[in-house]
């Protein structure tokens, strides 16, 4: 079941009978995949595959994860052929695009370098992890004693301090993004595949986007009430239209969408 209520199942259908193309796109984890301890082990359900998998063949949608993991780490849990933004929308592969932010490449290297001074600090910490994803780099606090928080917070902003006219810290659920100070999110690699498909296909597009996290509240403001834009959760306020409850019913929404139209 969806759990949105019928009314705005029946915005949401209008809206789609409207749209001769769909955009449907997907944050990874804590929307299709449950977030679990360790990020390495994350993995979309079966039953959520099997949705995503049919909606994929659909000649009137195309289906987009868009992601705080970088498209190299994405290609290894997506099965089937798909856009995948990666690095919040950095890097766009599938569908014979390839998009690099070309200023956080040009800074990929000053990148290393924090996560070098980091690695051994955050590796004393108890269950903090630390990932360098290329483009940005995300320090995992979720198995951190509530004790030791702070000291990881502090350890991450002293580090990106010296580059702060280049980087950011952004805190997410359990995690702190060192993100590119770029004018360029997930909502704006969004609207770059919209173009792109507005433009191979002739016509206009509608767009659907589900995220449960920070970055994905950029997305929902860049995104505005043109959009289908779906929070998932109901912890923190939201730019979303809509909100559902968790995994299973961003699952069952899918399914919901697959019978319309
Ligand atoms: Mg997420």
């Amino acid at each position: 079941m969806t759990e949105l209520a019928s009314e705005e199942l029946e915005t949401i259908a209008r809206e789609l009978r409207a749209t001769p193309h769909l955009l449907l796109c997907l944050d990874f984890d804590g929307t299709l995949a449950p977030i679990v301890e360790d990020p390495a082990r994350a993995r979309i359900p079966e039953t959520t595959k099997q949705v995503l998998a049919a909606l994929s063949r659909r000649a009137d949608m195309t289906l987009a994860i868009v992601s705080g993991r970088s498209v190299s780490d994405l290609r290894t849990r997506i099965e089937f052929e798909m856009i995948l933004a990666g690095n919040h929308g950095l890097e766009v592969a599938g569908n014979r695009y390839d998009l690099r932010n070309p200023q956080s490449s040009q800074w990929q290297r000053m990148l290393r370098e924090i996560c070098r001074e980091l690695r051994p600090r955050v590796q004393e910490i108890p269950g903090a992890l630390l990932e360098d994803k290329g483009l940005t780099a995300s320090v995992h606090y979720r198995n951190v004693s509530d004790a030791d928080v702070p000291a990881v917070e502090a350890m991450v902003n002293a580090a990106t301090e010296p580059k702060a006219g280049q980087f950011r810290v952004r805190h997410g659920k359990k995690v702190l993004e060192i993100l590119p100070r770029v004018h360029w999110n997930k909502g704006s690699a969004i609207r770059w595949i919209e173009r792109r498909l507005r433009d191979e296909k002739g016509h206009e597009i509608g767009v659907c986007y589900i995220g449960d996290d920070a970055t994905d509240e950029l997305a929902f403001r860049e995104l505005g009430p043109g959009a289908i834009t779906i929070r998932v959760g109901y912890d923190c306020p939201t730019a979303a239209r809509f909100r559902v409850r968790g995994v299973r019913e961003v699952c069952g929404f899918l399914r919901w969408l697959g019978e319309q139209r």
